[in-house]
């Protein structure tokens, strides 16, 4: 198992490189967020212990870049302050883990065992489609460049597709996942929002990613 720490302050690296290392990982440690980003892109790392203040970009920068080159290992963020935005924020771009400086050694190491246990699957935290973008934490959508505003329902049943892609999904399963049983209506009204979904993603730019199949339902075309 190989850990990448990154963390400016050279005592503290030390510190965490010295106590992982009697753990039995093999440890690398980088001091610049670009430095991290690079290495990690590069190298095959079982988790990444990261500090959110470092000298260049911050730890969520690091984060982000990390999940936008599809590398998905398990990562932890160390922030300074038991600040609720830093974690929910650490959260959205798609770490998987944090911890409150100051913090105990032995409770990191007892995270980090966890976290290398999960198996590594593609868990994006923004859903990617041809050039169709959906961030499920700013509920913000674009195609290309072009920003699309989406009311709640077809924001949710977009998701829907995002997360399904290529798969036939049929106005039953639209109704069960979307809708609650409260607003669940009949399968007329799964039509009518993804004829409104194609007037705001496909039609506009010429495209047709929303296919239907008949006698079955809907596809996203991936
Ligand atoms: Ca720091």
């Amino acid at each position: 198992m190989r850990l990448l720490v990154v963390e400016d302050t050279a005592k503290m690296a030390t510190l965490l490189q010295r106590a992982f290392r009697e753990d039995g990982y093999a440890v690398d440690v980088q001091a610049t967020g670009n430095e991290a980003v690079w290495m990690a892109s590069e190298c095959d790392f079982d988790a990444v212990i990261l500090d959110i203040g470092l000298p260049d970009i911050d730890g969520f920068d690091v984060c982000r870049q990390l999940r936008e080159r599809a590398r998905w290992m398990p990562i932890l963020m160390l922030t300074a302050r038991e600040a609720v935005p830093d974690r929910v924020r650490g959260l959205d771009v798609g770490a998987d883990d944090y911890l409150t400086k100051p913090f105990s050694i032995e409770e990191l190491r007892a995270r980090v065992r966890a976290l290398v246990r999960r198996n590594p699957g593609e868990r994006p935290a923004i859903l990617a489609v041809g050039d169709l973008r959906l961030d499920p934490a700013a509920r913000t959508v674009c195609r290309g460049t072009t920003a699309i505003s989406l009311a709640a329902k077809e924001f949710a049943i977009l998701e829907y597709f995002m997360r399904h892609p290529a798969q036939v999904i049929s106005r039953a399963r639209f109704l069960e996942h979307v809708w609650d049983f409260a607003g669940a209506g009949d399968s007329n009204v799964v039509d009518v929002y993804v004829r409104i979904l194609r007037d705001k993603i496909d039609r506009p730019f010429g495209t047709q990613s929303i296919e239907t199949i008949r006698g079955a339902g809907y596809r996203l075309r991936a």
